[in-house]
């Protein structure tokens, strides 16, 4: 599948929030989002789902206009995740397929026996009967990412999914990521870590003062130096050579 993004306006009543944004996306790909905080990231994402309306512009899934959202097309995955309560993880992971289920029923032992065998890959397993509002931050979004999963959409798109979990759930979220990639998903996901992006993403989009400033791959954005522009200098990004493979990494300049 790809997602045409076509010079999207937005604003929250009179603010301007993105000012003509156009990019593309293709499944088999994954696509970090960069940009300072209040930069529109979220409101992107929104956007994508069908939950915020542009003022101008559209979003085309394979040349389809998305007017309303589509769980077949993006699944996401929130940055605050703290709303929930009163549900069992598993439960929670299991909404995912609520909307292709028909109405008052619930769904079956072979989805739940799907889903504990995803908790058991993600290293979960002993959370399915627990209390969501009695799991841990990282733990919390270990479960999102699960329920996100379950709902088989082309496209995941996750708001900063590494930012409340240890190095190890980290990599092991990436791990899992590249794995989806394989299946033909296309990832987007926001970070604030240079490092995350270009160690993990095929392509970098960058938004900054209401516009995307750069869109394209870890090669380019190293020798654009956009990271060292978007931060005024503050950071640096230097490029080394891994056993014949090009890596990055960002230090502080
Ligand atoms: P990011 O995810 O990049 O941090 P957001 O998309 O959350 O940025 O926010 C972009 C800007 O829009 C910020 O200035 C934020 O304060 C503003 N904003 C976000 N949500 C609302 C809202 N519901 N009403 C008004 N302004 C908002």
């Amino acid at each position: 599948m790809r997602i045409d993004v076509k010079d999207i306006v937005f604003a929250y009543k009179e603010k301007r929030i993105l000012d003509g944004v156009s990019f593309s996306l293709e499944s088999g790909k994954s696509y970090a989002l960069m940009g300072k905080n209040g930069s529109g990231k979220t409101t992107l994402f929104k956007l994508m789902l069908g939950i915020l309306e542009a003022k101008s512009g559209e979003i085309l899934a394979d040349g389809r206009r998305l007017t309303s959202p589509d769980g077949r097309v993006f699944s996401y995955i929130p940055q605050n995740t703290n709303t929930l309560s009163g549900y069992e993880c598993i439960d929670v992971a299991l909404m995912a397929l609520a909307s292709t289920l028909p109405v008052l029923s619930a769904p079956d032992k072979t989805s739940e026996c799907n889903a504990k065998k995803l908790f058991e890959k993600l290293g979960i397993a002993k959370l399915g009967y627990e209390r969501i509002e009695n799991v841990s931050g990282g733990e919390r979004a270990l479960v999102l990412f699960a329920r996100a999963i379950l709902q088989n959409a082309s496209f995941l798109m996750l708001d900063e999914p590494t930012a409340n979990l240890d190095y190890e759930n980290q990599i092991s979220i990436h791990e899992k990521l590249d794995e989806l990639k394989r299946e033909d998903k296309g990832i987007l996901f926001s970070t604030h870590n240079p490092s995350e992006a270009l160690e993990f993403a095929d392509e970098i989009l960058i938004l900054d003062d209401r516009k995307l400033i750069f869109s394209g791959g870890r090669e380019e954005a190293y020798e654009e130096k956009v990271f060292e522009r978007l931060y005024e200098g503050k950071i640096k990004v230097m490029g080394l050579n891994d056993g014949g493979k090009n890596r990055y990494v960002c230090l502080r300049a």
